[in-house]
């Protein structure tokens, strides 16, 4: 029997993030890169003191000063990681725990994947009986979990960039002062650049409860310890548009060559919003770079999203070669989690891809949003790490002063619960909604995430796992829709196509985009187009990839991403073996592509659209909710459209899009989910 985590019902200490945002941002940046000259060097001895002495420690400190990179290694020093135990770091983003992992074993002169390692989602880079540093993401954690409910090899867990408040980190917040009452030896810091270090505090408050404890035999203080760690920077001189901007991608590239042209060297760090418009930036840098400036010899622009190979990541870190200006264009990953050296000049869009969820239509959105005072803080800081610098933000100073909001909203409050409320079930957490959460999500939200996972059959009418089937899709590291889906082709013996389709959605996209070439782009697509749908679509072209003897050149000949489509023949190994662990057969269909349809249409059917009757412009409604959508321009259906159809997930710009679509036969949606489309009245197929 291993251990299980119960759920006592603590009276709800609830953490709401405070609107207050943290001052001081004028000053960043640190001369020196030597480990012993970074602010946090100066608390080494009373961060370990802490640590020893307290149950819990909060450390606020700007980005850049060494929380990440040498607090694990200050732990280890001082023993944290002998006897066979294991000290854990944890992120909000793969790219980050690749990239510190990779510092901090450079830094220990070791080997990545000995004495330093890391872990994300389908790539394990560690050694059980050697790795006693190990990076993670939070999400990873959790799942780890599932097999060790009490993260017993864990001395100490690190939960890094808590100020980024992505669903994971509160999720594991909650669970790791459960398992702080259980294990007294266990010790957690919880660090971030800008935090409202009193109200985590008060979440790891011991409740009155379980204070008798305090204090008697070796267990240490149950109240959190706070230290902020002071780093001297420099002045970042701030300059704001005078009118607000239509095209924030064009502005962008016409501000890097104004910088460029105008001021001394330094680098470059852009921030815009995802893999699309940052390609979009990059290329129209380098076209102008090209045709415009006269020593266009001298930049080197790179992107920096998560999609991107492991030796462009090098380059983005890589110093700066002499005579040279980097020009980086990043996601908000470069704004805390990450730390560039030699950025000199910040552009700042004031925007980024948010996750945005109402439960009422039941309908979560990727949408570009404006960031928040404390993000455009962040991203200001970025450039002053060596010396003075400049940050030029494309919004005007009234539109920061008045209409940005001060914090973010904690990612928990505007997102589908649907995954985060099975990993709970998974971990024994039966009452959800008296979780002691730091911010509790929208009941609403709630009750939807547990509909849902009554309609794909993971829970019961007593919103208890169901087995065998709500223990499996918990044990797949998927989206619960998309590891029904690989359950289901068990039984409709499609699970090798599945798992090909699992392993494409698993990435981000398998096409090349690049801008100006979306003619070739799509001409390529038509190549390997189905009438079925993009699923089928991807289908194709892993079977193409797979006959040209996984040949980089047929690649690039068909504006296929070759580092995309390797990674997807790991993924699907990874996914492989998990199904096999769970005793399913892998089978192939061949070519009926009828239920690889029905096994989509298992998962997703809470996706289903139709197209409006009288529609030109190729609107559609959701089934459920009656939302507008329109098929998304990338997909191979866009101007078929076809009367039924279901999407992937959705994205709003101008409007709603659908991404990748696939045609269904509208009986199915009754067939397969006769409880969920039973609250829709009439049948759907009788319309
Ligand atoms: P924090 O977590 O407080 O933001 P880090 O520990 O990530 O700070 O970084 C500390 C310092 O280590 C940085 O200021 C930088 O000088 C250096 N550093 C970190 N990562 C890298 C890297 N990938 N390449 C070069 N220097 C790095
Ligand atoms: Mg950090």
């Amino acid at each position: 029997e291993k251990p299980q985590l119960l759920d006592d019902e603590e009276g709800g200490v609830l953490f709401l993030s405070s609107s207050q945002s943290s001052s001081s941002s004028s000053r960043y940046g640190y001369a020196s890169m030597g480990k012993q000259r970074l602010p946090v060097h100066k608390y080494r001895t009373e961060i370990l003191y802490l640590v020893e002495t307290h149950a819990t420690t909060i450390i606020v400190g700007e980005t850049g000063s060494g929380k990440t990179t040498q607090i694990p290694q200050y732990l280890k020093e001082a023993g944290w990681a002998d006897g066979g135990r294991a000290i854990a770091c944890t992120q909000p983003r793969r790219l980050a725990v690749q990239a510190v992992a990779s510092r901090v074993a450079e830094e220990m002169g070791v080997k990545l994947g000995d004495e330093v390692g890391y872990t994300i989602r389908f790539e394990d880079i560690t050694n059980t009986s050697v790795t006693m540093i190990k990076f993670l993401t939070d999400g990873v954690l959790l799942r780890e979990m599932m097999d060790d409910p009490l993260l017993t090899k864990y001395s100490v867990i690190m939960v890094d960039e808590a100020h980024e408040r992505s669903i994971s980190t509160d999720i594991l917040l909650g669970l790791l002062k459960k398992i702080q009452r259980r294990r007294p030896d266990l010790r957690l810091i919880i660090s971030s650049a800008t935090i409202d270090a009193k109200s985590i505090s008060a979440f790891f408050q011991p409740s009155k409860r379980h204070r008798g404890l305090e204090g008697q035999g070796l267990s240490p203080r149950k109240e959190p310890a706070i230290l902020s760690v002071e780093g001297r920077g420099f002045d970042v001189r701030i300059h704001y548009v005078e009118e607000p901007i239509a095209d924030y991608v064009r502005a962008s590239v016409s501000t890097v060559m104004l910088i460029h042209e105008q001021e001394p060297p330094g680098d470059i760090l852009v921030f815009l919003t995802g893999q699309d418009d940052i390609d979009a930036a990059a290329q129209l840098i380098t076209e102008e770079a090209r045709t415009v400036v006269k020593n266009s010899s001298g930049l080197i622009v790179l992107p920096l999203y998560s999609g991107i190979s492991r030796a462009e990541q090098e380059l983005v870190f890589s110093p700066t070669p002499r005579g040279k200006r980097k020009v980086v264009i990043s996601t908000n990953i470069a704004e805390t989690s990450v730390t560039l050296e030699g950025v000199v000049y910040v552009v700042d869009s004031g925007f980024s891809k948010q996750r945005f969820y109402n439960p009422i239509p039941d309908i979560e959105n990727l949408v570009v949003a404006p960031i928040s005072k404390a993000s455009a803080r962040q991203r200001a800081g970025r450039a002053g790490r060596v010396r003075p610098g400049k940050c030029y933000r494309l919004y005007t100073e009234e539109y920061f002063v008045n209409e940005m909001s001060a914090e973010g909203i904690p990612e928990i409050q505007r997102s589908i619960l649907v995954s985060c409320v099975i990993q709970l079930k998974a971990l024994g957490i039966d009452n959800i909604l008296g979780f002691d959460w730091p911010a509790s999500p929208s009941p609403d939200a709630m009750i939807r995430a547990l509909e849902v996972l009554y309609s794909l059959g993971v829970l019961d009418s007593d919103a208890k796992l169901t087995s065998p089937v709500g223990f499996q899709v918990a044990e797949i590291p998927l989206d619960p829709m998309v590891s029904k889906i690989i359950l289901s082709s068990n039984q409709l013996g499609c699970s090798e196509e599945i798992i090909t389709i699992a392993a494409v959605l698993s990435v981000q996209s398998i096409w090349f985009s690049s801008r100006g070439a979306q003619k070739e782009l799509d001409e390529a697509k038509l190549r390997f187009a189905a009438a079925e749908g993009d699923h089928v679509t991807f289908l194709n072209v892993y079977k193409g990839f797979l006959q040209s003897g996984k040949s980089s050149q047929w690649c690039h000949k068909n504006f296929i991403n070759y580092q995309a489509m390797k990674k997807v023949m790991e993924i699907r190994e990874q996914l492989r073996k998990t199904a096999k662990k769970l005793g399913m057969v892998l089978k192939s269909c061949d070519n009926d592509m009828e239920v690889v349809r029905k096994a989509i249409t298992t998962g997703f059917f809470a996706n289903a659209c139709r197209l409006e009757a009288y529609s030109h412009n190729g609107m559609y409604k959701t089934l459920r909710g009656s939302q507008e959508v329109f098929i998304h321009p990338s997909s191979v259906l866009f101007r078929v459209n076809p009367k039924w159809v279901l999407y992937y997930s959705l994205v709003s710009t101008d409007r709603r899009y659908m991404r990748n679509v696939i045609t269904i036969d509208p009986s199915w949606l009754t067939e397969i989910a006769p409880h969920f489309y039973h609250h829709q009245g009439p049948n759907p197929a009788t319309h």
